[in-house]
């Protein structure tokens, strides 16, 4: 019988880890497919505090990862849940088939990148359509090419940004004529001399099927409806994210983009049940901010621990 399963390994689930594992609480802490989250996708993370000169996003991840297995928390790599039954207690959980009995469950789950959802996007992933610079953006295809990123919030122009030392050109297409990015990461896309924007435009084709790779984007101006093709090799798509909640569609309420919604702190609507980070906020979205939010829960589920065994 485990007292803490922490589902996610971005900063809520490891900061939840460290904190229940100094509890002696010895959670069992499960990576899913994506160990590390979100963070592990981005260059140097200038923002979290403590790292004057920033941190690469990796390094931060692997560094809390260590912390938290130095008390004892045990975290298990590629480890997947495939379903929770929480309609008793304790709750039982599938994981990669095996029947995990646990008296608390933090959801650390975070986010995945959304995607423009049309079919050309789906057909061409991989063959020059991407979601992540920092992994692929190095690729011999799109060495000295230009290159699309699609978005206007912190991650296109992080990703423009990053792109600007293998492209020859970057177009910044963006939906509205200004961008939601912070204005310290704004300023540094459009002051860049490698970096155009392409204001009031959507994305209609990825172009070319025929050819089975990328080679230029079919565009819609949003005000005039002029249709346009721009050519290149690449297309970033950078324009937010989901949140990776639907293994608990219908038993933890969420609201209609499946962002759970805690009630008191981090508790959900099942006792016992926390949820800590981007899998239910959808305002600040900051490491930071996911980092404490893991914290809080991984508090909550001591506490509530603490009232079962009076
Ligand atoms: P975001 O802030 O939600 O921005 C998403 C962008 O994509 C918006 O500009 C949005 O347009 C556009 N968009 C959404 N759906 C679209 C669609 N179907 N077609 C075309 N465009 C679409 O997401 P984000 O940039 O990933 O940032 C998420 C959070 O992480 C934010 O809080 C951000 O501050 C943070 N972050 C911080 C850093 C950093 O500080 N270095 C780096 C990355 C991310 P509209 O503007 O018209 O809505």
């Amino acid at each position: 019988m485990e007292k803490v399963v922490i589902v996610g390994t971005g900063c809520a689930g490891l900061t939840a880890a460290i904190y229940a594992a100094r509890s002696n609480l010895t959670p069992l802490v499960l990576t899913g497919k994506f160990p590390g989250g979100l963070l592990t996708t981005t260059s140097i993370v200038e923002n979290y505090p403590g790292f004057p000169e920033g941190i690469d996003g990796c390094e931060l991840m692997t560094r809390m990862q260590k912390q938290a297995e130095r008390f004892g928390a045990r975290v298990q790599l590629l480890r997947a849940l495939e379903a929770a039954d929480l309609s008793k207690h304790p709750f039982v959980l599938t994981v990669d088939g095996e029947k995990i009995e646990t008296q608390t469950l933090i959801i650390a789950t975070g986010a995945s990148h959304r995607h423009l959802g049309l079919e050309s996007e789906r057909l061409l992933e991989r063959k020059g359509v991407t979601f992540c610079a920092t992994c692929d953006g190095a690729w011999p295809m799109f060495r000295n090419q230009p290159l699309v990123v699609v978005g206007g919030g912190d991650s296109a122009c992080e990703e423009a940004i990053y792109l600007t030392r293998f492209a020859s050109q970057i177009y910044l297409v963006h939906r509205r004529d200004s961008l939601r990015a912070s204005k310290i990461m704004a300023g540094r896309a459009l002051s860049h001399p490698k970096i155009k924007p392409v204001w009031d435009s959507a994305i209609t084709e990825i172009l070319d099927l025929k050819k089975d790779a990328v080679t230029g984007v079919r565009l819609k101006h949003l005000k005039t409806n002029a249709e346009t093709t721009l050519p290149c090799a690449g297309v970033f798509v950078a324009i937010g994210h989901v949140p990776n909640t639907r293994l608990f569609k219908g038993v933890i309420d969420m609201d209609e983009n499946g962002y759970i919604i805690p009630r008191r702190g981090t508790e959900t609507n099942i006792p016992g049940v926390f949820v800590g980070g981007d899998c239910s906020d959808h305002i600040y979205r900051q490491a930071v901010t996911a980092a404490g939010l893991g914290c809080a829960a991984a508090i909550d589920a001591e506490r509530y621990l603490a009232t079962l065994s009076q």
